[in-house]
C-alpha cells in the first residue's frame, strides 16, 4: 500500500478532512462539515472555536471510518497537514483550554473606527505606512486590530494576559495546539504564511516584530512560535490518529498555491471560496505593489529552505454573495442552484451588483464602501440578479488581475483556478469572457488540502512526498476559452467600474 497523507482544511464556511495517496495525489476519502457563522451586530462575523474543533474531530473520525469500510488501514497515514482560513483571530486560556471569546472572522468590520483612527494618525494619513515591514495596508482584515479589540473589550482576555494564561493564535495555531495535547502540553505555533497575515510579523526577518507589537500594543508573550510551513510541529495526542505527526501548516491561499504546483516565479492561481484570492509567486524576494496588492509570505517548505513570497489580490466577497442570496434573500435554496438561475437568462440585463458588504479589499482598500445593486428596471428579476452576482465575482477578479499585470509588467496568459465556486461552469466561462484569457481548472478540485498534505508529506522526518519538479503528481485540467469579443467585455467592465465608484460614494 502506498503511504497516505492527510489534510485538515478548515475554511470559513466548512471544515474538511481528506486523505491522499502520497504517490498519485488521489483522494482516498474525505468528510466535510459546515461551520456556523454568527453575526451578533451589523458588520460583526464570529465563529465558535469549540465548534471548529468539534468539526475537525468529526471530519477525522468519519474519514477514518470510511477508510476502514474501504479496507484501507489508517496506519498508512504518515502525516497530517493543516490549512486554514487566515487572519481569523482567537485567544484562549492555556490552563483551562477554553477559548476566551468567539473567533473574530477575517471578514469582521468591528475594528473599522480603530483602523480609521490609526490611519488618521499615520504620517501623511497613509494606510500603507507599515507596508515596508508587513506587506499590508492597515485594514480591518488583518489579525492585529482584531486582537487589539479583544484586549480592549473582553475582560477575560485582559485578565488572562495579566495572569500569563493567554494564548493568541490564528485558526492553525488553535487546531495544532488542541490536537497536540491542548492544556496538557499542546504546541503553540504557527507558520510563516499565517504569521504574515497578522500585521505583527516582519516579512523580511521572518519573525514577530517588536516595533509592530508596540504599535498595536500587543504583548509578545502571547504570540505563538513561528515555524516553517513544512516540519514536524508535534504529534496527534488523541483520536484514531494518535501518534501521527502534524508536519504541514499553510494559510489556505498559500496551500492552494502549493496544491496548484505554482512553485515557479510568475505562476499564479485564483481561489474562489467565501472570498476570492489571486496569488502570484514572486520567488524569494518580496515585491511591493504600487497597485493595491498585498505582499505576503507564500510558504517556506522546510526549516532550512528559503521563504517564497507572493503578490496577492484579495476580494472579500465572492461565494459569500451566493450565500447571501440564499440566506438573506432566499432566491436560491442551495449555492449550486444559482448556476441554473443565471443560465436561464444568460445576462444581467444591465444590472450591476457590487457586494461590498465588508468594504472593498484589493485594489481599493476602502472599509467604508457598502454593497449596491444598480441598473434595475421593471424587467429585472431574480435570474438577472443571480447573473449579476456571478458577474461581480468575475469583475472583481479582473480588477486584481489588471493590478497584478501592472505590478509585474508580465501579463498572465491564462489563469489557474480552484475553490468551491469553481464547480459552477457558467461562472468559469464568464470569468474567461471577462478576463479575455483562458481559465484552467484542475479536475481534482481539492487543491488547498492537497497543498497542505504535500507540505506535511515532504517534511524532514516524514519524507513520503517529494516536491522536486520531476516528482510532482500529474493533475489533469479543463480549459475555458473566452467566447465573447473583447469590446463587449471592456464595455461591461467599464460599467462595473462606475458601479464600484458609487459603492464607495453612495452616502455623499
Ligand atoms: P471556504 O474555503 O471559504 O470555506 P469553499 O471553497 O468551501 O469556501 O467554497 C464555499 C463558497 O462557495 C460558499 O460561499 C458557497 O456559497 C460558494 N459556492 C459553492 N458552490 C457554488 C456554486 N456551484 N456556485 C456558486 N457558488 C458556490
Amino acid at each position: 500500500m502506498d503511504p497516505l497523507v492527510a489534510a485538515i482544511d478548515q475554511g470559513t464556511s466548512s471544515t474538511r478532512f481528506l486523505v491522499f495517496n502520497a504517490k498519485t495525489a488521489e483522494v482516498m476519502s474525505l468528510h466535510q462539515v459546515e461551520i456556523n457563522q454568527s453575526f451578533p451586530k451589523e458588520g460583526w462575523v464570529e465563529e465558535d472555536p469549540k465548534e471548529i474543533m468539534q468539526s475537525v474531530y468529526e471530519c477525522m473520525e468519519r474519514t477514518c471510518e470510511k477508510l476502514s469500510q474501504l479496507n484501507i488501514d489508517i496506519s498508512n497515514i504518515k502525516a497530517v497537514g493543516v490549512t486554514n482560513q487566515r487572519e481569523t483571530t482567537l485567544v484562549w486560556d492555556k490552563e483551562t483550554g477554553e477559548p476566551l471569546y468567539n473567533a473574530i472572522v477575517w471578514l469582521d468590520l468591528r475594528t473599522q473606527s480603530t483602523v480609521e483612527s490609526l490611519i488618521n494618525k499615520a504620517p501623511g494619513k497613509n494606510k500603507n505606512h507599515l507596508k515596508h515591514k508587513t506587506g499590508l495596508p492597515i485594514s480591518t482584515y488583518f489579525s492585529a486590530v482584531k486582537l487589539r479589540w479583544l484586549l480592549d473589550n473582553v475582560d477575560e482576555v485582559r485578565q488572562a494576559v495579566l495572569s500569563e494564561r493567554a494564548m493568541f493564535g490564528t485558526v492553525d495555531s488553535w487546531i495544532i495546539w488542541c490536537l497536540t495535547g491542548g492544556k496538557n502540553g499542546g504546541v503553540h505555533c504557527t507558520d510563516v504564511s499565517n504569521a504574515s497575515r497578522t500585521m505583527l510579523f516582519n516579512i523580511h526577518s521572518l519573525d514577530w516584530d517588536p516595533e509592530l507589537c508596540r504599535y498595536f500594543d500587543v504583548p509578545m508573550k502571547i504570540l505563538p512560535k513561528v515555524r516553517s510551513s513544512s516540519e514536524i510541529y508535534g504529534w496527534m495526542k488523541s483520536s484514531s490518529l494518535a501518534g501521527v505527526p502534524i508536519s504541514g501548516c499553510l494559510g489556505d491561499q498559500s496551500a492552494a498555491l502549493v496544491g496548484q504546483m505554482c512553485f515557479q516565479e510568475g505562476q499564479a492561481k485564483n481561489t474562489y471560496g467565501t472570498g476570492c484570492f489571486l496569488l502570484r509567486n514572486t520567488g524569494t524576494k518580496p515585491l511591493m505593489s504600487d497597485h493595491g496588492l498585498l505582499t505576503t509570505v507564500a510558504y517556506k517548505l522546510g526549516k532550512d529552505e528559503p521563504a517564497c513570497y507572493a503578490l496577492e489580490g484579495s476580494v472579500a466577497i465572492a461565494g459569500a454573495v451566493v450565500r447571501w442570496l440564499k440566506d438573506n434573500l432566499g432566491i436560491v435554496k442551495s449555492s449550486s442552484e444559482i448556476e441554473k438561475l443565471a443560465a436561464a437568462v444568460g445576462t444581467s440585463y444591465g444590472c450591476y451588483f457590487v457586494p461590498a458588504f465588508s468594504g472593498l479589499y484589493a485594489p481599493y482598500w476602502e472599509p467604508s464602501a457598502r454593497g449596491i445593486i444598480c441598473g434595475l428596471t421593471q424587467f429585472t428579476n431574480r435570474n438577472h440578479l443571480a447573473f449579476a452576482a456571478l458577474e461581480a465575482v468575475c469583475f472583481q477578479t479582473r480588477e486584481i488581475l489588471d493590478a497584478m499585470n501592472q505590478d509585474s509588467g508580465v501579463p498572465l496568459t491564462e489563469l489557474q483556478v480552484d475553490g468551491g465556486m469553481t464547480s459552477n461552469r457558467l461562472l468559469m466561462q464568464l470569468q474567461a469572457d471577462i478576463l479575455c484569457i483562458p481559465v484552467v481548472q484542475p479536475t481534482m478540485s481539492e487543491t488547498t488540502a492537497l497543498g497542505a498534505a504535500m507540505a506535511a508529506g515532504a517534511a524532514e522526518g516524514v519524507g513520503v512526498w517529494s516536491l522536486s519538479p520531476s516528482h510532482l503528481p500529474h493533475v489533469t485540467s479543463e480549459k475555458y476559452e473566452p467566447q465573447i469579443n473583447s469590446d463587449e467585455s471592456e464595455f461591461r467592465f467599464s460599467r462595473w467600474k462606475k458601479a464600484v465608484q458609487r459603492s464607495m460614494n453612495w452616502e455623499t
